[in-house]
């Protein structure tokens, strides 16, 4: 008998500084359900609108098996397609589906896209902080626990953001001043690397700041510390000059955690212009098209490394480790440090043991959530400030 999709909603929940959304898409088997991430924290109210307004009405009654149908359809059933409100209100329902999938078949969703490629992921780590010595003392820490790739930032992304030359009358809040932040960033990385030596493999996120000619000065005086990448280092707008840094360097890169659409992730692997592929695999719209990417990224000699920081939701958490520990073409994951409450509302959040993030047994994804414990940490109303930043003279900056 056909299993058909009965109900689906949408998990608001707060248990850390972000806001997550969790789908929920219930069926008419009784008590299988799946779970899957649609957390764009910073709009997260339009993706709930998104998945309960419009996939839902559109999606009931359909059958749970057919989940690549489902994906394309609900791709181009807005006639106006792709963006990261609906790629995220896809990616809750698809990763839901292959939940389902892997329930119905007793299988993991890494057996359900092919089998193990490694037992466990490879996972970096955030250090940072104001100054360079306690930045190396950060990786260090985390080098005694077993951890071999972690990323170093000083300050905030866009450096330590003092000292700087403003107008009169410039507003207060989040700055970033491009040459300092080179500057600085170079500093930091020469010191945490003649203190912590080569064995440990450093990455070091742009966060797409700086403009074209910048990164690519950058990306060159960087290349001598021999980084494990470099991480979006320029914005989705420039993307051509990524042709101009690997022209010139051979810094590793990595890139994509903004991606949306398929042009974006294409023309890079085809060009062989990046190392690692990197998107938000909920705002790329969830396991379907990531997995896509992963084996057309193979093709071409490029790796994944998906977004992991802590506006993933441990259900993304989930499906990307799903993602690598199946995919051949699976590079290092982002990971963060999950919290006992993140544990306890998500029963199944994967546990990293000695620098390696490992899948919890069961079928699916392998996860699941306390509804009730949810219930009690609602989401807050955020204005982000961070996403609001400037350049010296007042004037805005891409964050
Ligand atoms: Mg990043």
């Amino acid at each position: 008998m056909t299993t058909t999709i009965t109900d689906i909603k949408v998990i608001l929940t707060q248990p850390g500084p972000s806001r997550l959304a969790i789908v929920k898409v219930m069926t008419s088997e009784p008590g299988l359900y799946g779970l899957g991430c649609a957390t764009f924290t910073q709009r997260i109210h339009a993706v709930a609108a998104a998945v309960e307004r419009h996939l839902k009405p559109f999606l009931l009654g359909r059958d749970v098996a057919r989940i690549e149908e489902i994906w394309q359809m609900s791709m181009v059933h807005g006639y106006w397609r792709n963006g990261p409100v609906l790629n995220n209100a896809i990616s809750g329902v698809d990763q839901a589906l292959w939940d389902i999938k892997g329930k119905q078949a007793g299988m993991a969703v890494y057996d359900l896209l092919g089998g193990k490629s490694r037992e466990a992921a490879n996972v970096y780590v955030h250090a940072h902080g104001s100054t360079s010595s306690d930045i190396a003392d950060h990786v260090k820490q985390y080098m005694a626990d077993g951890y071999r790739y972690v990323r170093v930032q000083q300050g905030f992304y866009g450096g330590k953001s003092t000292d700087l030359h403003k107008p009169a009358g410039a507003p207060d809040g989040a700055y970033f001043d491009p040459s300092g932040y080179r500057r600085d960033t170079l500093e930091m990385i020469d010191f945490v690397r003649s203190e912590v030596g080569n064995e440990i493999e450093l990455v070091h996120d742009v966060h797409e700041r700086l403009n074209p000619a910048d990164a690519v000065l950058f990306a060159k005086d960087v290349e001598q510390y021999r980084l494990f990448f470099l991480e979006d280092l320029l914005a989705p707008e420039d993307l051509h000059w990524f042709e101009r840094v690997r022209a010139q360097c051979a810094t590793p890169l990595a890139m994509g955690e903004l991606f949306n659409h398929p042009l974006e992730w294409r023309t890079l692997i085809e060009g062989r212009l990046i190392d690692f592929i990197r998107m938000h695999v909920s705002q790329m719209g969830g396991i379907t098209p990531a997995r896509k990417v992963a084996d057309f990224a193979h093709a071409y000699g490029v790796r994944t490394a998906w977004h992991g920081p802590g506006d993933t939701s441990p259900v993304g958490h989930a499906a990307n480790l799903h993602l690598d520990i199946w995919s051949p073409a699976f590079g290092v994951q982002e990971w963060y440090q999950p919290s006992e409450l993140e544990y306890e509302m998500f029963p199944g959040l994967p546990v990293v043991s000695d620098g390696y993030l490992y899948p919890q047994a069961g079928p699916g994804l392998g996860i699941d959530i306390d509804e009730q414990l949810a219930e009690q940490f609602p989401i807050q109303e955020i204005v982000e400030e961070w996403t609001q930043a400037r350049l010296p003279d007042g004037s805005a900056a891409r964050p």
